[in-house]
C-alpha cells in the first residue's frame, strides 16, 4: 500500500527522509539518535554497520589487509540493524555486539574496512534498502521516515533526503568530547591518547569520503560552542526551514 493511500499515513504527511554527515566527534551519533526520536522516525547508524563488519571480519580470522577476503566475509555477515532510536541494537549472527563494535580495537582497525570499495558499495545497498523500506506504512516508523547518519550520507546514501546536514565541530572540541566518551575526562593525557583515534581515522575515511566541508543544498551546523541539547534543537530548526516539518511533531508515538 503507498503512503498516500494509507489515512493513517497520509494524515502524517509524507515521509521524512533526514541525512546527517560528519567527523568523529562531532556529536553526530547522539544527536541524530535524539532528533529521531523527537520526530518519531527511525534512526539508522551506517558507522555501527562498519563497526559490525570489522567485528566479523576479525572475529572470522580474516586478515584486513587482504581486500577480497573482507569483501567476501562482508557479502555473507548476517547483520541485523536495529532502527529504533530508543534502542538502535546491533546483531551479528544472533550476537548482540552493540557494544563490542565501540572498543579501541574496532575503532582502530575500522577504517580499514570501510575503505574497501566492495564494502563500501554492499552496505551502501543495506542503508539504502533501510531507508526506503522506512517510506512504506508498514515499516517500523510506519511510513514517518528516518534519520541516517555516517560519512556520505548526505552525498551518495541519500543525496535525495529532504534535508541534509553536515555537523561539525572544532578539532578542539571534537577531541575533547571523544577523550570524554572514552576516558571519562578531558584532560590533556586523555586528549593525547584520543587524537590517532579521531584525527588519524578522519584522515583515513577522507580517502573515500568527503565530510569535512558541506558539499552543494548540504547546510553546516557547527556544534563547537553548542552544548548536547543546543545542537539537537540547532538540526531541528534546519530540518524545519529545509524540510517544512514542524519540529518535534509526535503526533502518533
Ligand atoms: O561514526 P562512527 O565513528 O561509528 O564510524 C565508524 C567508521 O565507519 C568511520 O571511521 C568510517 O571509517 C566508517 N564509516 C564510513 N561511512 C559511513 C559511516 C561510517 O566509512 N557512512
Amino acid at each position: 500500500m503507498s503512503a498516500d493511500r494509507d489515512p493513517a499515513v497520509a494524515a502524517l504527511g509524507s515521509p521524512l527522509v533526514v541525512a546527517i554527515d560528519g567527523p568523529s566527534g562531532s556529536g553526530k551519533s547522539s544527536v541524530s539518535r535524539a532528533v529521531a526520536g523527537r520526530l518519531g522516525v527511525a534512526y539508522l547508524d551506517t558507522g555501527a554497520m562498519y563497526r559490525a563488519a570489522t567485528w566479523w571480519c576479525l572475529r572470522r580470522g580474516v586478515d584486513l589487509t587482504d581486500a577480497d577476503s573482507v569483501s567476501r566475509a562482508v557479502r555473507v555477515m548476517p547483520l541485523v540493524m536495529g532502527i529504533d532510536p530508543a534502542a538502535p541494537g546491533v546483531h551479528v549472527d544472533g550476537t548482540d555486539v552493540s557494544e563490542a563494535i565501540r572498543t579501541t580495537e574496532i575503532s582502530t582497525a575500522v577504517s580499514a574496512v570501510a575503505t574497501n570499495l566492495d564494502v563500501r558499495s554492499e552496505l551502501r545497498r543495506l542503508q539504502r534498502a533501510a531507508i526506503d523500506a522506512e517510506r512504506e506504512p508498514g515499516s517500523f516508523s510506519g511510513g514517518r521516515g528516518i534519520v541516517a547518519e555516517g560519512r556520505d550520507i548526505t552525498t551518495v546514501v541519500a543525496p535525495d533526503a529532504d534535508a541534509r546536514i553536515l555537523l561539525t565541530a572544532s578539532e578542539e572540541a571534537r577531541l575533547a568530547r571523544r577523550a570524554l566518551d572514552v576516558h571519562g575526562e578531558a584532560g590533556e593525557a586523555a586528549v593525547a591518547a584520543t587524537r590517532d583515534q579521531v584525527l588519524r581515522r578522519d584522515r583515513d575515511d577522507s580517502a573515500v569520503s568527503q565530510f569535512h566541508v558541506a558539499a552543494d543544498g548540504v547546510v553546516t551546523v557547527d556544534s563547537s560552542d553548542l552544548d548536547y541539547e543546543q545542537t539537537i534543537q540547532a538540526v531541528l530548526d534546519v530540518i524545519e526551514q529545509v524540510a517544512g516539518r514542524p519540529q518535534g511533531a509526535d503526533p502518533a508515538r
